[in-house]
């Protein structure tokens, strides 16, 4: 056997002179500098590690197809959705937000559900959660949220305190606390959720007339969740339990899949909706725009690196493939510049070089050199307009989508619509779409989250919001810890 084990060599490819030894004057002797093959080691191992995504930083991800089932090309001219049967190759990464990469996968969190198709139109990445709203519509509140959720800065321990501080004087998250504290925030696996693009997309056919459309990844392994007990003791039985689950199930054969649905809102009908279509925190209620049937999702691979195909994937919303387009989202036109940000910094300039972020199709574009770039176009020339055969843009086929704005340059939140509020629809799942058992879950999960150092004014503020959720779920939590009907100060709840 061993003369069929390939020869170590340095990096360089030179043979090297020893798993065990470094090279030394005599057998106890100082070592050389000239050991070229141990100093390439110490330094590699020094340099293992890229920095951890600053949120969705433990995840796992695989490969597979997305398969086109039904025609949608009246709404979309991309072409990878242009026929049934069309199949396009994808990755997907899922994750946790606030925890680091070490950190246990059954925790409560909402969890990323990050998509790339490898279209023949170049790479388009949806960057999704399993929930179909978010806990702010502003980018530039962001950053102060993330904060509120991870480490504080004196002790390095999270806080429920900053947490529940944060929503509740952020009301605007009511409706993705409501969904994280259902047991959806601590689903069974990965396999058993749903993903969702959550903000508003353009679709653009080919005629040139637009839709705004939302994408809901349905599981077809049926909805899963652990309980709160449960989750936390799967979390120090096996922090990698998602991780693990996904992986084995892959390698038995057992290929999980998701069915896409999309809910279509013709593009004058956004004005007057009754909610405003591009608030992150809202969703089209289904009886208004009913989600119709796209397609479907498979994972059958593996990734056979972790590093190069996960922790190196990089997913980026603003890859928009022709006939799709953002919208006037906020949250998702700050993404657009964030992500490929993080990437540069994360990664290095040239992230898309790598082969699992590199588009499928040939790419000419008029950006050079940078760290570690190795694809280039020879001797085309390196600027635009040129008279030397050099590539050109086609304004009239790929041309921006867009939509008319108007008004004074202003900081202010959105118009509202005629039902626009932060409670109403955490109201409607709490009252039409929880079932009792699901109800007492999350009453008992918030209950429990509150005892966990919430306090003072911050714990009449948390009150007050699942009150204005609904009058009998504030009563619930109230109860749940002890106090007394109807004292709303801050005294009676510190
Ligand atoms: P529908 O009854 O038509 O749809 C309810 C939706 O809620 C279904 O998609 C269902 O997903 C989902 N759901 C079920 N249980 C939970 C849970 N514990 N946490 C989160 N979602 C859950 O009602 P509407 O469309 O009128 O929406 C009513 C409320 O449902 C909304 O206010 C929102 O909170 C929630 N919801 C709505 C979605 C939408 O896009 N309209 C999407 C997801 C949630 P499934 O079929 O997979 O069980």
């Amino acid at each position: 056997m061993a003369d069929r084990r390939p020869l170590t060599t340095t990096d360089a490819g030179i043979p090297a002179p020893s798993d065990e030894h470094s090279l030394t004057a005599g057998p106890d002797g100082p070592i050389l500098l000239q050991d070229h093959y141990l100093i390439q080691k110490m330094a590699q191992f020094n340099r293992e590690r890229v920095p951890e995504r600053v949120v969705h930083a433990k995840g796992g991800g695989a490969h597979g197809f997305f398969e086109v089932t039904a025609d949608v090309s009246e709404l979309t001219r991309a072409a990878f959705l242009a026929r049934p049967g069309e199949r396009t190759p994808v990755f997907a990464r899922f994750s946790t937000v606030a925890g680091e990469l070490g950190s246990a996968d059954t925790v409560r969190d909402p969890r990323g559900f990050a998509l790339k198709f490898y279209t023949d139109e170049g790479n388009y990445d949806l960057v999704g959660n399993n929930t179909p709203v978010f806990f702010i519509r502003d980018p530039s509140k962001f950053q102060d949220f993330i904060h509120s959720q991870k480490r504080m800065p004196d002790t390095n321990l999270r806080s429920n305190q900053a947490q529940w501080d944060f929503w509740t004087l952020s009301p605007e998250s009511a409706h993705q606390v409501a969904i994280l504290f259902s047991d959806r925030g601590t689903p069974w696996s990965w396999r058993n959720m749903n993903g969702y693009g959550s903000h508003t997309f353009m679709w653009i056919n080919a005629a040139g007339r637009r839709s705004w459309v939302k994408y809901h990844f349905k599981t077809d392994q049926g909805i899963a969740s652990f309980t709160d007990a449960e989750a936390r003791a799967m979390a120090a039985e096996d922090p990698d339990f998602h991780l693990r689950d996904l992986h084995d199930a892959i390698a038995r054969g057992e290929h999980p899949s998701w069915t896409l649905e999309v809910q279509v809102m013709p593009f004058e009908a956004a004005a007057d909706y009754r909610f405003n279509p591009f608030d992150l925190t809202k969703v089209w209620p289904h009886a208004d725009f009913p989600p119709i049937k796209v397609g479907r999702m498979v994972l059958d691979r593996n990734p056979e690196n972790y590093f190069a195909e996960v922790e190196q994937a990089s997913f980026e919303p603003a890859n928009m493939v022709p006939g799709v387009g953002p919208s006037p989202d906020k949250m998702l036109l700050g993404r657009l510049f964030s992500y490929p940000d993080t990437h540069r910094h994360r990664i290095g300039t040239n992230y898309l070089q790598l082969p699992i972020n590199q588009p499928h199709v040939p790419v000419h574009s008029y950006n050079k050199d940078g760290a570690m770039r190795y694809r280039h176009a020879g001797a085309q020339p390196v600027y635009a307009p040129n008279s030397f055969g050099g590539p050109e843009a086609d304004p009239q086929r790929f041309g921006d989508p867009g939509w008319e704005v108007g008004g004074e340059i202003v900081r202010a939140a959105y118009r509202l619509h005629r039902e626009d509020d932060d409670f109403g629809q955490a109201g409607t799942l709490y009252r039409k779409v929880l079932t009792a058992t699901d109800r007492d879950h999350l009453v008992a999960n918030v209950v429990g989250h509150l005892r966990g150092g919430v306090e003072g004014d911050v714990l009449a503020r948390a009150l007050d919001y699942w009150t204005r959720v609904d009058a009998e779920l504030g009563g619930r939590v109230r109860a749940g810890l002890g106090l007394p009907a109807g004292d709303r100060s801050a005294a009676a709840v510190g």
